[in-house]
C-alpha cells in the first residue's frame, strides 16, 4: 500500500512497467552489465511502450494515452508518473533504466526552457535510427573534468560571433556521451557573470567540432554509456540557445529548478534497487535454513528484513511526496533532496546488508546482489552527491549555506 494505491493511472503505469522489468529487463541485465553494453533492442521495444526518448518533451500522453490539463496552474501528474515508473524500471536493472530514460536528462531543459522551434529540432534529431541502426538518444553535458558539484566554475565557454555562438571546452561523465544524436550543452557565456552567465545550447551531433571522447569504465549501471565529449569551436546558431523564448530566464537557475523534478525520480530508482535486493533476500529466507533451522525463525535475520522494509517504504514515501509537491507546483527543493539522498542511502545500506547475509555466494561476479550493490553506489554521486543534498536541506532549514 502506498500513496498511489487507489489511483488507476499510476497503478496502470506501475503494473505495465513492473511486468516489463521482470519479463524483459531482468533476463538481460547481467549480460549488459558484464559487457558494459547498451540494450539497444530493448530500448526500441521500450519506445513502443511509450518510453520514447522524447517522452519528457512530449508530455505524458505517449505513456498513458491521456493529455495533461493544458492549464499551467492545474496539478500535473508527470513527476508522480516518473517516480512510479522509475522504481519499476530500476527494479529490473538501474543501468538499463538509465539507458531507456537517459535522454530525459537532455529533454528536461528543452521541455522547460525551449522555444517551440527548439523542441521541434530536438524531436527531429531524435527521430528514426542512427547510422548503426540504433534508436537515437540525447545527452545533457554539464559536468567537466574539474567541475561537477560546483557548476559556477565551468570552463567550457560560448563566445558570440554574429548569429552564432562558438563553444569550446570538454565535458566528462556524460550519459550517452558517445552515442547521442543531440546534445544539450552548458557553457559560460560571460565569465564575470558567474552562474548567471551559464547557458544551455541544443547541438546536433554532426556539427563540426563536436567530438565524442573516451567511454568510461564504471563500477555500476554499466548498461548505460558514460563518456567524455569535446567541443572544438563548435558553431551553434543563436536560436538554439535555451531560455530565449520569454518566461524562463534560461540560465543555471532554471537547471536547478529542473533538478527538483528529477531528484525524486533518481531517489525512486534507488528504491527500485533496494527493493530488488530485499525481495531476493526475502525469498531466500522464506525457503532457506541456517544451522539446521528455518532462516525465518532467526530473529536477527527477520529484524534485518524488517529494517530494510521500513527504510524502503520511507524512501518511497519521500520520493512520492517530493513528486506530489512538484506536480502541484509547490516548492519541493528540500523534499527533492531528501528523496534523493535517502533513496541513495537506503539502496547502499540494503544491498550491503544483503551481501553480508548471503555470504560468499553474493561475491560471485554475475550474482544479482553483487550487481545491485555496485549499482547502488552511483546513486550517491550523480544528480548531486549525498553531501550536496545535505547542503541543500541544511540551507532550507537555516537559510545559510554551511561551509
Ligand atoms: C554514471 C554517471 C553518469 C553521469 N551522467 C552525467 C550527465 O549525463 N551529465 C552531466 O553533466 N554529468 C553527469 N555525471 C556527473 C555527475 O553529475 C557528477 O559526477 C557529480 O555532479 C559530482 O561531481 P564530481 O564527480 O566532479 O565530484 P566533485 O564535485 O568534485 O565532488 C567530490 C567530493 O566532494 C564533495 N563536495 C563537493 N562540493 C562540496 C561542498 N560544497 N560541500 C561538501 N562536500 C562537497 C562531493 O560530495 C564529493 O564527495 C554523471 C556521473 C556518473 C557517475
Amino acid at each position: 500500500m502506498d500513496l498511489f494505491h487507489n489511483n488507476p493511472l499510476f497503478q496502470g503505469v506501475r503494473q505495465m512497467l513492473g511486468a516489463f522489468a521482470k519479463q524483459s529487463i531482468r533476463p538481460i541485465a547481467i549480460k549488459h552489465d558484464q559487457e558494459e553494453s547498451m540494450p539497444w533492442d530493448l530500448m526500441k521495444t521500450a519506445a513502443t511502450l511509450g518510453l520514447s526518448q522524447t517522452a519528457v518533451v512530449d508530455g505524458r500522453k505517449k505513456l498513458t494515452g491521456v493529455d495533461e490539463d493544458p492549464d499551467p496552474k492545474k496539478p500535473k501528474s508527470q513527476a508522480r508518473l516518473a517516480v512510479a515508473g522509475s522504481e519499476e524500471l530500476a527494479y529490473g536493472c538501474a543501468g538499463i533504466c538509465l539507458a531507456i530514460g537517459g535522454s530525459g536528462l537532455a529533454a528536461s531543459p528543452v521541455s522547460r526552457m525551449g522555444t517551440e522551434e527548439q523542441k521541434q529540432e530536438f524531436r527531429r534529431l531524435l527521430t528514426g535510427t542512427d547510422d548503426k541502426g540504433h534508436i537515437r538518444v540525447a545527452a545533457m553535458a554539464l559536468s567537466e573534468p574539474a567541475t561537477g558539484s560546483d557548476i559556477s566554475g565551468l570552463k567550457t565557454t560560448a563566445r558570440p560571433d554574429g548569429d552564432y555562438w562558438v563553444i569550446r571546452g570538454s565535458k566528462q561523465w556524460i550519459t550517452n556521451g558517445q552515442s547521442a544524436s543531440v546534445y544539450v550543452v552548458w557553457a559560460q557565456t560571460e565569465a564575470s557573470a558567474g552562474r548567471a552567465g551559464v547557458r544551455g545550447f541544443v547541438i546536433a551531433r554532426d556539427t563540426p567540432g563536436l567530438i565524442p571522447g573516451k567511454k568510461e569504465t564504471k563500477l555500476g549501471i554499466r548498461a548505460s554509456e558514460t563518456a567524455q565529449v569535446h567541443f572544438e569551436d563548435v558553431r551553434v546558431h543563436k536560436d538554439m540557445m535555451l531560455g530565449i523564448g520569454g518566461e524562463a530566464a534560461g540560465g543555471l537557475a532554471d537547471t536547478k529548478k529542473m533538478l527538483d523534478s528529477t531528484r525524486p525520480v533518481v531517489g525512486a530508482q534507488a528504491v527500485g534497487i533496494a527493493r530488488a535486493a530485499y525481495e531476493f533476500l526475502l525469498e531466500r529466507v522464506q525457503g532457506g535454513s541456517l544451522h539446521g533451522t528455518p532462516m525465518a525463525s532467526h530473529q536477527h535475520i527477520m529484524f534485518e528484513l524488517a529494517e530494510m522494509q521500513m527504510e524502503i517504504t520511507a524512501s518511497r514515501m519521500l520520493a512520492h511526496r517530493a513528486a506530489w509537491l512538484a506536480d502541484h507546483h509547490l516548492d519541493n527543493v528540500a523534499e527533492a533532496s531528501m528523496a534523493k539522498a535517502h533513496g541513495a542511502r537506503t539502496a547502499q545500506w540494503v544491498t550491503t546488508r544483503a551481501m553480508v547475509l548471503l555470504g560468499e555466494e553474493a561475491l560471485e561476479p554475475g550474482h544479482p546482489v553483487e550487481k545491485w550493490y555496485r549499482d547502488a553506489k552511483i546513486y550517491d554521486i550523480f544528480e548531486g552527491t549525498g553531501q550536496i543534498q545535505r547542503r541543500i536541506i541544511a540551507k532550507h532549514m537555516t537559510g545559510q549555506n554551511p561551509t
